[in-house]
């Protein structure tokens, strides 16, 4: 049966030597036996952050991933360089990777096939606009969202991908959806996967919530039948990370 999954998303934060100070003081406070925890940090800290963790539970992941395995792709790195340094998980198609850096679905499915290919787990970001939800087509959205981003993934590399719901008007707002409104989309999230799949592929696919998740709300947020953890951005860079990953 699928298990919580809780990721710190540090987008462009911490310098090597802020990150390895972080980890340090809160790894050992770090409940890892009950869910899967991952670190997502920057290129830059994979390797010393991968380093620091060596001897406990905590996975590390990238932020993104190219879709060719090496050549000239000035400033990108490979699913398979990933792999070899370590790394175990990679955000893929983050809502500021789609809006500020022009990634398209098409893209985005090609970096979860060639993550999947090397053995990399990737977080698929998915997520509507204020204005899409205030236009009511949320769910028409995401699941086309979805369906771009599994295509040709093959349902036996379905027990590798890792689903994060995130609404954009959530993210880095402090406005968080309420546990209904993130409930209703991971469900629907849950039956396209079903269509697409079958209904046991489906539940045992892990959907997180992303968007201003903190230690107040992640408990209520974490238990709704269709959430599985959480993708934690802001609050994933202090002490509260503690807090959210060891939430009751
Ligand atoms: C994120 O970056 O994925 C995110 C959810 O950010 P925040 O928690 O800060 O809203």
């Amino acid at each position: 049966m699928r298990k919580t999954i809780i990721a710190g998303n540090w987008k462009m934060n911490k310098n090597p030597i802020e990150a390895v100070e972080f980890v340090e003081s809160i790894k050992n406070q770090i409940d890892t036996d009950r869910y899967d925890v991952v670190l997502c940090v920057p290129a830059i800290n994979l390797i010393p952050v991968l380093d620091c963790v060596k001897n406990t539970n905590i996975k590390i992941g990238a932020q993104n991933v190219f879709f060719e395995d090496e050549g000239a792709y000035t400033g990108e790195i490979s699913a398979k360089m990933l792999k070899e340094s370590g790394v175990e998980y990679v955000i893929i198609g983050h809502s500021e990777r789609r809006q500020l850096f022009c990634e398209t679905d098409d893209m985005v499915n090609k970096k979860v096939i060639k993550a999947i290919e090397y053995g990399i787990t990737p977080i698929i970001c998915v997520g509507e606009s204020l204005q899409q939800r205030e236009n009511n087509v949320t769910i028409e959205f995401i699941r086309m969202q979805i369906k771009n981003a599994l295509a040709n993934v093959n349902e036996n590399d379905t027990s590798k991908i890792v689903i994060a719901y995130e609404p954009i008007w959530a993210i880095g707002t402090g406005k968080t959806a309420t546990t209904n409104q993130a409930q209703e989309v991971c469900h629907e999230i849950r039956n396209v996967l079903a269509q697409i799949y079958n209904q046991n592929i489906a539940d045992n696919i892990q959907i997180q919530y992303g968007g201003s998740v903190n230690s107040k709300n992640a408990s209520e947020l974490f238990n709704m039948p269709d959430i599985n953890g959480g993708l934690v951005g802001g609050a994933s860079l202090k002490n509260d990370f503690v807090s959210i990953v060891n939430y009751k």
